[in-house]
């Protein structure tokens, strides 16, 4: 009885940190979403993933 009770809470402990981690990837996966919205009107590029040769003055490098 005592063994069904424990192994009972382990696997609730299990299923709770599972949907822990999915939350957590949920929300990282909507943070990045929301990044990439928010692309520079000029050039199409993230401001903090420009292309190489990409000039545009809102991802210039910080002096
Ligand atoms: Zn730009």
């Amino acid at each position: 009885m005592l063994r069904k009770l424990g192994y009972s809470l382990i696997v609730a402990a299990v299923l709770m940190l599972g949907v822990g981690v999915v939350n957590a990837v949920f929300v990282s996966t909507a943070m990045a979403t929301e990044a990439e919205e928010k692309k520079c009107d000029k050039c199409g590029d993230l401001p903090s993933k420009p292309a190489k040769d990409c000039k545009c003055a809102c991802h210039a490098p910080k002096k």
